[in-house]
């Protein structure tokens, strides 16, 4: 568990060994390095822009082939810029070491990083759109009780191209099926504000007409309230804010969500209030837990709570965890709940837990492989 009085970043994780990721480099730091090597800045911005759609748009499939001279010639890219470009590690960071098809439809990867860590990713259709939901650290340091993910702490923050390396492994996966992917949302392993340097590079790239061009109101970062980084969020990330609230209470919350400590309600809401820029709105998440934080009141408190600012609630029925003592809400009660919301002028929406039977919480697959 981490102290609540610090805040857990890069400096107290190991980094990914080896050579820099290409797919780590959005196009203002691909076109920055260029340029460092000797290309004018157009030169620069207009072979950063060549590789980058050869990397996440072209080719989908052989995301393990190398780099070579003859290669970057054929993309149209000078000799000047050779060096700089061959001194990055161009494949694919991940590989698949585990596929878990659910009933449902969705599918939970197993990925192994190129040090042999694992994350899992999780393809998830729905009618209209499928979404990807991607990790940002090994393991976590925030500790939610409800969470198998936060068990065994934090191994390692994930660089941005082994983020977006996650899309490119599950549209290799998904293939032409339909519907396409839309979607991605930070909400696999890891605390992403936890990270943010990192992630703020993964939605550049996720969001670049050069490389995976999905629009940003496509890409949802989602945060368990770590409150002094919704400034930085906003000035950084080019996605939409999701914050997992999961009770309306500062008792409650307390008692599942050790970040509270630090960021109690009051300073969570405060800053939300004071960042959220104009005509954009938050997507508080809500985990309904059996006899815990499903009353009327918890509902009526909620209802309170999230008028603070603009906002949306998804109220998300528990998927059975690492504590015994949360349970998975009765329907009589998730119905009562989503009707006083609904009421009380709340837009909400339930979202289903999906491949409940191939381990749909976060982080289960994953210590399931630990632990073999
Ligand atoms: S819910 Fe998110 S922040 Fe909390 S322990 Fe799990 S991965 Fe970490």
């Amino acid at each position: 568990m981490i102290n609540p009085g610090t805040t857990p970043g890069s400096g107290l994780t190991r980094k990914r060994p080896g050579l820099p990721l290409l797919a780590s480099l959005p196009s203002r730091e691909l076109s920055a390095l260029l340029t460092r090597s000797g290309g004018s800045p157009s030169q620069a911005a207009s072979a950063a822009a060549k590789v980058l759609r050869h990397t996440f748009r072209v080719r989908p499939e052989g995301l393990d082939s190398p780099w070579d001279q003859a290669l970057l010639r054929d993309l149209g890219v000078g000799a000047w810029a050779h060096p700089a470009l061959l001194a990055l590690d161009a494949r694919c960071s991940l590989t698949i070491a585990e596929r878990a098809p659910a009933l449902d439809g969705s599918e939970r990867l197993l990925l192994a990083t190129l040090d042999g860590n694992y994350v899992e990713t999780v393809l998830i259709p729905a009618p209209n759109r499928t979404t990807v939901c991607v990790s940002s650290q090994v393991g976590c340091a925030r500790a939610c009780s409800f969470c198998e993910t936060g068990v065994n702490g934090l191994t390692r923050q994930l660089d941005a191209g082994e983020i977006v390396d996650q899309l490119r492994i599950a549209r290799l996966v998904w293939g032409d099926r339909l519907p396409a992917i839309q979607n991605v949302v930070f909400m696999g392993m890891g605390e992403p504000f936890d990270n943010l340097t990192e992630v703020a590079k993964a939605t550049q790239l996720l969001t670049d007409d050069n490389a995976f061009a999905l629009s940003r109101s496509r890409v949802t970062v989602s945060t368990v309230g770590v409150a002094d980084k919704i400034g930085p969020f906003f000035e950084s990330c080019k996605a939409e804010l999701a914050v997992s609230l999961n009770a309306a209470t500062d008792e409650k919350r307390g008692r599942i969500m050790p970040v509270n400590q630090r960021f109690p309600l009051q300073t969570l809401f405060a800053e939300l209030e004071q960042h959220l820029p104009r005509g954009r709105r938050v997507l508080f998440e809500y985990v309904l837990i059996g006899g815990f934080n499903d009353s009327p009141e918890d509902a009526r408190e909620l209802a309170k709570l999230s008028a603070r600012v603009r906002s949306r609630v998804n109220v998300i029925p528990m998927n059975p965890g690492p504590d015994p003592t949360l349970s998975t809400p009765s329907k009589s009660s998730l119905d009562e709940f989503v009707a006083i919301l609904v009421e009380l002028g709340v837009t909400t929406l339930v979202r289903r837990p999906r491949g409940r039977d191939v381990g749909g919480a976060c982080g289960q697959l994953a210590a399931l492989r630990r632990s073999r």
